[in-house]
């Protein structure tokens, strides 16, 4: 019998120019950080995933688990636990109790980008990794787009076009495949801060995956 092992960039991933140059300035930096492709975190049995835009340096880059260390990963994992979603102690490393429960969580490109900001060559070269991840959930229902980016991206994987589903906080698209999409604005510190995205807000669209997963 074969076996297909999941699709993931090689830790010295050399398809983004600019993230390789960055990656390796931290490396050279901070040694004892992850410094490479962050992978999933979760089951892929699970029904639903949660897909962000890209690690943030000082913390899925350097711990190695998406959203972990991150400022987002505050909103996001404390939400999770709310719904159901994890169990544990999130405690912002890898070797906490936290675990996800019926989720998976990733991220649209894999690197952490300079200024936290991606251009679309990496998104499209990071593609096939999310394509792999998603093809590889049999169980899947739901995906959350954590923004804009990971709206497009997702859409992107399965070849549907863009302006027949236009993003917006809360927003529910039934795509072609079966599969139903659900957009959040990003759990990210200037959408918190700004008060773009509440703590209510993000529980109205977790309390809209409950429904969505359940049926
Ligand atoms: N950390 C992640 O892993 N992804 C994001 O989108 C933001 C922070």
């Amino acid at each position: 019998m074969s076996v297909s092992l999941p699709l993931a960039p090689d830790k010295d991933c050399q398809s983004c120019s600019r993230l390789v140059e960055f990656r390796n300035l931290h490396r050279a930096n901070h040694p004892d950080w992850h410094n490479a492709p962050v992978p999933p975190f979760g089951d892929n049995s699970s029904p639903l995933l949660i897909v962000g835009m890209a690690p943030g340096l000082k913390g899925a880059n350097k711990t190695g688990r998406p959203f972990t260390g991150d400022y987002a990963g505050d909103l996001l994992y404390s939400t999770l636990k709310t719904f159901g979603l994890a169990r544990g102690d999130y405690e912002k490393t890898t070797d906490d109790s936290l675990e996800l429960v019926n989720c998976r969580l990733t991220n649209a490109v894999k690197c952490v980008p300079p200024q936290n900001k991606l251009i679309g060559a990496e998104v499209k070269a990071c593609q096939i990794y999310l394509r792999d991840e998603i093809d590889k959930m049999a169980n899947l229902k739901v995906i959350l787009a954590l923004g804009v980016l990971a709206h497009g991206a997702v859409l992107s994987v399965f070849g549907e076009r863009k302006s027949l589903y236009k993003f917006g906080h809360q927003a529910i698209h039934h795509l072609t495949n079966g599969l139903v999409l659900v957009n959040s604005y990003h759990c990210s510190r200037y959408n918190t801060n700004t008060g773009r995205l509440t703590e209510p807000m993000f529980h109205n669209v977790f309390r809209d995956i409950e429904k969505l997963t359940d049926s």
